[in-house]
């Protein structure tokens, strides 16, 4: 790059960088406040200051209009203003906010504003809006208050409102407010117009014919600011004291004083206006502001309608528009306490499982301790039977015991005969086989306790197990010596099957017959057999000595007795016991009827495959 190039590119960047700066500098602003800061205005305005100040250096001046109205007043505070502007860095624009402070800036336009062009808000004295129009460099937004729209509110509230009694003053602002009020009263019929003039009257008698003001009318306050003696009212003190002697709803038209007991309106608000009024200086330069003129309206944007108000003087809640801002809206419970809803409900929640698993567990514990008592009943049942037992066994071996032992050391006498040899061998054989017997069911009985009892399946033809069983209980009998007369009665024929334990079948059969000839002293058995839902029947019937309805329940279960069988017949209460476990294992079914004193009949069921 030649030297001359790199010059030019200097020249440039000085050139547009300070364009840039120029640009980057940002706008100094004199904005005068037609009244104090402790306006109730202030606080719209100081919301709309805040959020310009960023890209606008404001300075912020106030008059105090509302509590000194005098000439000379004004006069001073020119003089005062034109010492003060003058020790400052010029302004890039003026802003004023309310009637008055453009009055005093018009009025002192060529002496200190002069090429400064002028934006304003919140003026609606026409008289002034005229002057404005006149001048050059000054544009800016009138305020007109909706009256039509905030009679409208009140009359929609209360469908009986006939009067709308107007509070005003003599203020710049209270007298061209008052004007505009009478021209919309004209619009709505049945609404009669009145007013209470504090310009005319003084503040105190003002608030009593106030008092006076009852039935289906409300109030709009338009300014009671000053009296006719001049004095000035705040304007928190006005609205408290009206607040406390109207009898009748208050409206406004300016966004302050809601929510502090005034019904609401459609009301002016000072933020958007000054919002509007800051955006335009910031997209606009000076020299263009010096040259606009314009002047717009800016309608009241929103409905604000204090709802607690509302609900006080009974008015129409319902009747609120959709579209307004709703101050102290009574919340329901649900949604002010949502959080707290929301605890308890988890808490209810929690207290519910917990409930839930409290009942879970006594209900747990009550049926341990249900099956504990009921386990503690068996053991405790099955110990005074095992006691029983070997008690009983104790005597039931020591019976043929005796028996054998006693007839063989008698057969070692030479001098017996042989009849009479062979009538003690045949004691001590019966005896023999009937301990045999015994030990046999108690093997038997703990192989089935400890589910060791076996049993092996394979087809068996039936027809033959039972002729030969019944040979061979014919031949008991007759070795007994019982008139017992034993048949058979088979409905099936040869090579008739069934898969069983051949063993277990036989030894099946052999308890009930053995029962059958033991509780039978003479009559007649019968061992039965047919087919009968697709299931083999067996019975074996008997003309005995019956068994009690009472006993019949409990007499498939271990060393179950009847009281008569005991004193009578050997036995040790386990046949019947074995009989049913035999029977289970092929899922049959075994069951009894009988008649005490007059028989009975042993059932069970072999399934055919
Ligand atoms: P046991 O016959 O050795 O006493 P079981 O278990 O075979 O034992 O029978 C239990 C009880 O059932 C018998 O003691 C008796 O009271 C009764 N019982 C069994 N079979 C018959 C029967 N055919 N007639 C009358 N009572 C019987």
């Amino acid at each position: 790059m030649t030297n001359r190039k790199r010059i030019l590119l200097l020249l440039l960047i000085l050139f547009f960088g300070q364009g840039m700066m120029a640009n980057s500098h940002s706008k100094r602003v004199l904005l005068i406040n037609s009244y104090s800061p402790d306006f109730p205005t202030y606080n719209n305005i100081h919301k709309a200051i805040n959020e310009a100040s960023g890209d606008l250096s404001i300075d912020i001046e106030f008059l105090y209009g509302k509590e000194h109205s005098n000439r000379v007043y004004f006069e001073k505070l020119q003089q005062l203003f034109a010492e003060k502007i003058s020790l400052r860095p010029p302004y890039d624009v003026v802003v004023t906010v309310d009637n008055i402070a453009l009055q005093f800036v018009l009025g002192m336009r060529d002496s200190l504003f002069r090429d400064i062009p002028i934006v304003f808000c919140g003026v609606e004295d026409r008289e002034l809006i005229q002057q404005a129009r006149l001048a050059e460099g000054v544009s800016g937004i009138t305020e007109f208050c909706a009256f039509d729209e905030t009679i409208a509110l009140a009359a929609r509230l209360n469908p009986d409102l006939n009067e709308i009694v107007a509070l005003t003053d003599n203020t710049i602002t209270g007298v061209a407010n008052f004007q505009l009020l009478n021209d919309y009263c004209t619009q709505f019929s049945g609404i009669a117009c009145s007013s209470i003039d504090f310009g005319r009257t003084t503040y105190n008698d003002a608030l009593k014919q106030l008092s006076k003001v009852t039935g289906d009318k409300a109030v709009l306050l338009i300014s009671a600011y000053r009296d006719s003696t001049s004095a000035y009212t705040s304007f928190q003190k006005a609205l408290s004291d009206i607040l406390r002697v109207s009898q009748v709803p208050v409206y406004h038209l300016y966004e302050h004083g809601i929510g502090q007991g005034i019904v609401g309106g459609k009301p002016i608000s000072h933020y958007h206006m000054l919002k509007k009024v800051f955006d335009k200086i910031k997209s606009s330069s000076t020299e263009w502001l010096m040259t606009d003129t314009s002047i717009v309206n800016m309608e009241p944007v929103e409905f604000i309608v204090d709802c607690a108000v509302v609900n006080h003087f009974g008015l129409s809640e319902k009747a609120i528009p959709d579209s307004a801002i709703i101050l102290n809206k009574p919340t329901s419970f649900f949604k002010i306490e949502k959080s707290v809803l929301y605890l308890a409900l988890i808490l209810v929640g929690l207290l519910l499982l917990f409930v839930v698993y409290l009942s879970i567990t006594v209900r747990n514990r009550r049926r341990m301790n249900y099956e504990l008592m009921l386990a503690k009943e068996k053991a405790e049942e099955s110990n005074r039977l095992k006691t029983a037992f070997i008690a009983n066994m104790s005597h039931e071996i020591r019976t043929p015991m005796n028996s054998i032992v006693g007839f063989s050391s008698l057969l070692r006498s030479t001098d017996l005969n042989y009849e009479t040899r062979g009538q003690y061998c045949r004691i001590i054989e019966d005896n023999s086989n009937h301990l045999l017997a015994l030990i046999s069911d108690i093997i038997d009985i703990s192989k089935i306790e400890s589910g060791d009892f076996s049993f092996r399946l394979s087809k068996i033809e039936v027809l033959p197990i039972l002729k030969n069983q019944v040979l061979e209980y014919q031949q008991k009998i007759v070795r007994l010596n019982k008139s017992i007369e034993l048949k058979l009665n088979s409905e099936i024929g040869k090579e008739f099957y069934i898969v069983s334990d051949k063993v277990r079948f036989k030894q099946l059969l052999s308890n009930l017959l053995g029962n059958a000839v033991k509780y039978t002293t003479e009559g007649e058995i019968e061992l039965g057999c047919k087919l009968k839902n697709s299931e083999l029947l067996i019975y074996v019937k008997d003309t005995g000595i019956g068994i009690s309805a009472d006993f019949l329940p409990k007499i498939f279960e271990r060393f179950m007795r009847e009281e008569d069988a005991k004193k009578v017949y050997d036995g040790t209460g386990l046949g019947l016991a074995i009989a049913k476990s035999i029977v289970q294992k092929w899922n049959g079914k075994i069951w009894v009827e009988s008649e005490k004193g007059k028989g009975s009949t042993f059932y069970f069921t072999c399934p055919l495959q």
